[in-house]
């Protein structure tokens, strides 16, 4: 039988040290952890859209360009005229495209931290060197001394600010981003994905700065299940990193599907709505409470601290409810928990739960 001793040969140590990205069963758990949006279309809808698969020709390939998605995406999104935009499945696959195509020996990509995992995930993955910037300890702002600091000393080729923050849930200052896009001579990258649970956005203000792009995505707005980010900027930036792009790689049923969805954007949009007005109900409930500390958010969950965050984690997890424990994977998130933003009903069974392991 062949043996398997060179893996550790041929196996770069980069890869070998990482943890494969883990996502736990949920089986018929409550889904409180991945910040999906937790209401489904009525039946009336879903018909129409079978109507619309049923007319979808799976023999041939999707359009390379995915031209009449990317003009509905256009549209909902608020993409300036004069901007060019790129699809990705997912916006994880966006920033692979970006880290790939500035990639380099020497290369830095950097981001506030905590912030999203993918980041450095896939920095390491593919080689390049990650600098995390811890964020303020109280209120989670950028730290803005640190990062100018940080950015004059590693030249980054490619900064992501999330914004709102993963896993935090604040939008950082404007002027604070300002300033990073002005001193810095690699990309910004505003990674927009929690936009329709915030009120600000830099969409508008692409072309204000020649290293600003804007990232965002169609999961948390209700359709995680597809798999489509998109990416926003000028068309010199684009069209380069749109050669790292493998073809074909929006199918065919995510572009006819999110076309579809998008023409129902109301549905998406009263989802959505509900969401917010549900969190704030849920920030309210969970900072009445004496031994919680909840932040303010602008996304569609709520990073809060308790006494034992891993127990309280288990202890729900025991009785149907998934959240995300978040102790442990970064010094300013200690005993601190994420819950995305369920149903009415689901963040009432949540609250319940949740009270009875404070007692
Ligand atoms: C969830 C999330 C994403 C990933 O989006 P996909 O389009 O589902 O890949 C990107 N950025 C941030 C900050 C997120 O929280």
């Amino acid at each position: 039988m062949k043996q398997y001793n060179t893996i550790n040969q041929w196996i770069r140590p980069e890869i070998q040290q990482l943890t494969a990205y883990h996502v736990p069963d949920p089986g018929d758990a409550i889904k409180l952890d991945a910040m999906e949006n937790p209401y489904q279309w009525d039946q009336a809808l879903i018909d129409q859209w079978l109507q619309v698969l049923r007319g979808t020709a799976l023999n041939r390939y999707p359009d390379p360009a995915a031209r009449e998605l990317k003009l509905n995406l256009r549209t909902i999104m608020q993409v300036p005229e004069n901007m060019d935009v790129i699809l990705g499945n997912g916006s994880d696959e966006l920033i692979q495209m970006l880290i790939l195509s500035l990639n380099g020996k020497g290369r830095t990509v950097l981001a506030p931290e905590p912030s999203f995992v993918m980041y450095r995930i896939i920095a390491q993955v593919v080689g390049m060197q990650y600098i995390g910037v811890p964020l303020d300890a109280n209120e989670f702002k950028l730290d803005l001394p640190a990062m100018l600091e940080a950015i004059q000393t590693h030249q980054p080729a490619l900064i992501f600010l999330a914004y709102p923050n993963n896993p935090t849930g604040n939008a950082f200052a404007s002027s604070d981003i300002e300033q990073i896009l002005e001193i810095s001579t690699g990309l910004v990258v505003i990674d927009e994905a929690y936009a329709p649970f915030a009120e600000q956005t830099f969409m508008s203000r692409l072309g204000e700065y020649p290293n600003l792009l804007v990232m965002r995505t169609v999961s948390k707005l209700g359709l995680a299940g597809l798999r489509l980010g998109l990416l926003a900027g000028p068309v010199e930036w684009l069209e380069q990193i749109d050669k790292t792009r493998l073809p074909y790689n929006i199918n065919v049923l995510s572009q006819v599907t999110a076309s579809f969805a998008l023409q129902h954007y109301a549905v998406l949009e009263q989802q959505t709505q509900q969401i917010r007005k549900d969190r704030e109900d849920l920030l309210k409930a969970l900072n009445a409470i004496d031994s919680v500390q909840a932040w303010p958010s602008q996304a569609n969950f709520i990073l809060f601290r308790v006494a034992e965050a891993q127990s309280v984690f288990e202890n729900l997890k025991q009785q149907g409810i998934l959240i995300k424990c978040l102790h442990g994977s970064h010094p300013l998130l200690e005993n601190c928990l994420r819950v995305t933003v369920g149903t009415t009903d689901e963040n009432q069974i949540f609250l319940q739960k949740f009270l009875g392991t404070q007692k």
